[in-house]
């Protein structure tokens, strides 16, 4: 039995970003950039006004006679609207109607916001100066916001709506990036059959594959999900044929001791078994290898386990192949305030609640731990981790806490 942490490492020993593709600019969200984005052009790409106004040369806006001289008045010439360039310049003792995001009409080296004047109704063919305003006044350059030549994005950066925001900006109609993980995912058991039939005799509904697709959807990769093979080594043959054009597979059930326990005979058959026990609770039957050079990561039948271990597992094996180097959930430490009655020897991941109270993390357990009790996943947001050795946590004790809605560090 390994740890934890060596299985952890033996898994991403294995494992490497994926291919480079691209992708239309909308569907990369949540994806990794695989260059350098640099700026073609500068951007803002022209200089313009960052307010209704208007534009003007500064020396115009000096009061005519003094500090409390008469307020200038200039003669309005035309307008400017944002999306058109003005068909005349500015000249001295003029100026031009302008409104944000046009450009800065030729001649004028500064805009005066429309309430530092006053004129006759929206059509005045005068606008008076209340104000003297600098050069430059409310004129955004351009190239103020990135410079044509500049690296703008790194390699390696993830695409969220801001980085989205700004390639759209650059013109990156699509882009390139790191693709995402497809994922095969297998239910195994003559006992499990599928979620829209009734229960028989001695049968349950499959509910690992249906968990497992949604949480291998949110770690970012594509899931398929093949059914259930048959506890016999055709059957699962027949599948593991299907599975291996994909880029992970992730089964449940048939891992552990058992005579039907037949994936690890299967990985032996035609690839190869790392490992396939950890020290930990829930999930100790989790196995890890190859099959026909596809990695397999075969998680515990029991639902509890299956959830436990592709958090531990899975999730950093899919963020490893979209390029991610940020794996590990962040740990806090947490005041255990109902305490955890049943002792582990192996590393015991609590499902809990943690909640910030009166300035400190308190965790709350739900409830019988087994790893059958699905509903023990309910309302879980963390995993209370006790060290491996029969450590007990008191109500009140601190712990350490892996806090599974946080985002990895
Ligand atoms: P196994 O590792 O195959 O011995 O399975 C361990 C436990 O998990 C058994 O009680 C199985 O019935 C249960 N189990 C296995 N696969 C599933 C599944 N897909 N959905 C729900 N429970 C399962
Ligand atoms: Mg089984």
């Amino acid at each position: 039995m390994i740890s934890v942490e060596e299985a952890l490492a033996r898994i991403l020993a294995e494992i490497s970003p994926l291919t480079v593709t691209r992708v239309a600019l909308p569907e990369s969200s949540g994806l990794l950039l695989a260059q350098d984005i640099v700026a073609q052009e500068d951007i803002p790409p022209f200089a313009n006004s960052a307010m209704d106004g208007f534009a003007l040369l500064s020396r115009d806006s000096q009061p005519r006679h003094g500090r409390h001289g008469q307020p200038t008045r200039l003669r309005v010439t035309g307008e400017v609207a944002a999306g058109y360039v003005a068909d005349h310049p500015v000249e001295e003792g003029t100026c031009m109607r302008i409104m944000t995001g046009a450009p800065v009409p030729e001649g004028a080296d500064s805009v005066i916001q429309v309430e530092l004047t006053r004129a006759e109704g929206p059509n005045s063919a005068w606008v008076e100066i209340l104000e003297a305003v600098p050069p430059g006044n409310n004129i955004r350059p351009a190239g103020e916001d990135m410079q044509r030549g500049q690296t703008v994005l790194r390699q390696g950066s993830e695409i969220g709506p801001w980085e989205i925001g700004v390639l759209a900006t650059l013109g990156w109609a699509s882009v390139p990036v790191i693709r995402r993980p497809h994922a095969a995912i297998l239910g195994t058991g003559d006992e499990v059959i599928d979620v829209e039939e009734p229960l028989r005799p001695g049968k349950i509904r499959n509910s690992n594959s249906y968990l497992l697709e949604a949480a291998v959807r949110r770690a970012g990769a594509i899931p398929h999900r093949l059914g259930v093979a048959r506890d016999t080594v055709e059957s699962l043959r027949e599948k593991f044929s299907e599975a291996v054009q994909y880029d992970l597979i992730i089964t449940s059930g048939g891992v552990s001791v058992g005579d039907f326990d037949l994936v690890k005979n299967i990985m032996s058959e035609q690839g190869q078994i790392n490992f396939w026990r950890i020290n930990m609770r829930p999930g100790k039957p989790v196995a890890f290898g190859h099959i026909s050079g596809v990695p397999l990561l075969g998680l515990p039948g029991n639902p509890v386990s299956a959830a436990v271990t592709f958090e531990l597992f899975g999730r950093p094996v899919i963020r490893v192949m979209l390029g991610h180097t940020r794996l590990a959930r962040p740990q806090v430490d947490v005041i255990v305030e109902d305490g955890i009655s049943e002792r582990a020897m192996r590393r015991h991941y609590v499902r809990a609640r943690v909640e910030w109270r009166d300035g400190r993390f308190v965790a709350r357990t739900t409830g019988n731990q087994g790893s059958h009790i699905m509903t023990s996943l309910l309302n879980v947001n963390a995993l209370v981790i006790v060290p491996e050795g029969g450590v007990e946590v008191h109500p009140g004790d601190s712990a350490k806490a892996m806090m599974l809605d946080w985002p990895e560090v």
